[in-house]
């Protein structure tokens, strides 16, 4: 431990009681969920991709089909980047898929397409984190490397007290020489997954159980009756409001998107749209884009509002419909639809496609409810005229 560390404050009998009694909780309480049923590291690494910055019920549809599709590293390394994104599509953030994708094809040229198990090795990877190095390794190959993520860190805080939290420096500092200390030599793995699942099902960051902890007795925070205060709170970056125009321009269900290119959501197919400065008019900023993209359409307004939110951008996309001239596309876009494969759409482009697929629906039903036309008195009449 460094200097700034806190010191365990357990002595090593206290150590291995806390250990039992978490394990012994875990063991009892755990949820049932996929991952935890397996030892492959590669498995164990896509969950844990997949788990940052999202919500364990959002993952888990998607977990099994993307196994399913990309078994191992070499698999997802065959993959075309659009047939990974499309995958991925729905769980956001798809930084971490392109990474993981980078990362498996390192893996087969570099390692013949077996994930490694040395720390130095395998922390070198595109997109593997502190975290991510100690959660594949310890619960994938039993090595005693820890994890701290908000779960572990807050549990870690209230059991030391500790008024520091991940977000700063010099918490997340005495925060991971703590979460070091405790690891054990015997499998860790499964002492992390405990510390994460304390963290997400007991010690929450609101109301935390405390009556059913199982470390409630080695609980500085509890003790002191002031288990909220820890760790301390940090001001979250305030969300930043972004206004913008998108056009629907359909055909045959199907909806003109071109490929984003960007920091954001870089190689993810929309439709063409642009971010409007306070006070711009819609139509105007829409039509200069789609003539920068070479598409010459006619705009109307759809009434329509998305509103999605990416990292920490709340959006609002104003719809409007656009008739194309005829043969107005120029390379680069491309009509996609419900059943286009192969394409990664941003969550932005497949609110629209379903909006575009209401639309034909609605439709079809007020045609169908229009009453018979008269086709055979119109077949008599012809052939009388003739
Ligand atoms: Fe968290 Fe309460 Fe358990 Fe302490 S006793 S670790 S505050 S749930």
């Amino acid at each position: 431990m460094d200097a700034e560390s806190p010191r365990l404050q357990l002595t090593a009998d206290q150590r291995a009681a806390l250990h039992r009694a978490i394990l012994a909780w875990y063991r009892r309480s755990a949820r049932d969920l996929p991952w935890r049923h397996t030892r492959d590291p590669w498995a164990i690494w896509v969950s844990e991709v997949m788990l940052q910055q999202t919500q364990v019920k959002a993952v888990l549809p998607f977990y099994p089909r993307f196994l399913r599709r990309f078994p191992t590293p070499a698999a997802l390394a065959r993959a075309r980047e659009d047939d990974v994104l499309a995958a991925w599509a729905g769980l956001g953030y798809y930084r971490r898929a392109r990474h993981l994708h980078e990362a498996a094809c390192v893996v087969v040229r570099e390692h013949g397409g077996i994930v490694p198990r040395d720390p130095g090795v395998f922390g070198m990877l595109p997109g593997v984190g502190r975290y991510t190095k100690g959660a594949v390794l310890s619960m994938g190959f039993g090595t005693p490397l820890a994890v701290l993520d908000g779960n572990v860190a807050r549990v870690l805080a209230r059991l030391f007290a500790l008024r520091g939290g991940a977000r700063e420096p010099r918490g997340a500092r005495r925060l991971w020489a703590l979460a070091e200390a405790l690891v054990p030599a015997r499998e860790p793995g499964v002492w992390n997954q405990a510390l994460m699942e304390l963290g997400a099902v007991v010690c929450t960051p609101r109301s935390p159980r405390c009556g059913e902890c199982p470390a409630r007795r080695r609980c500085r925070a509890f003790k002191m009756g002031a288990v909220e205060r820890f760790p301390a709170r940090t001001e979250r970056r305030a969300r930043e409001r972004v206004r913008r125009a998108v056009a629907l321009i359909a055909r045959g269900g199907r909806v003109l998107m071109t490929r984003r290119r960007g920091a954001l959501l870089n190689g993810l197919w929309e439709p063409p749209g642009v971010e409007l400065s306070s006070g711009a008019n819609a139509r105007e900023a829409l039509a200069a884009e789609l003539r920068r993209l070479g598409v010459r359409s006619k705009l109307e307004p759809t009434g329509r509002t998305i509103r999605h939110t990416i990292t920490h951008r709340s959006i609002e996309a104003e719809v409007w419909r656009g008739t194309l001239a005829a043969g107005a596309v120029r390379g680069g876009a491309r009509f996609i639809g419900r059943m286009t494969t192969g394409v990664g759409l941003s969550a932005l482009a497949s609110r629209v496609v379903s909006l575009e697929a209401e639309n034909v629906t609605r439709r079809s039903r007020a045609w169908a409810a229009q009453p018979a036309r008269p086709s055979s008195a119109r077949r008599t009449s012809s052939r009388t005229s003739s």
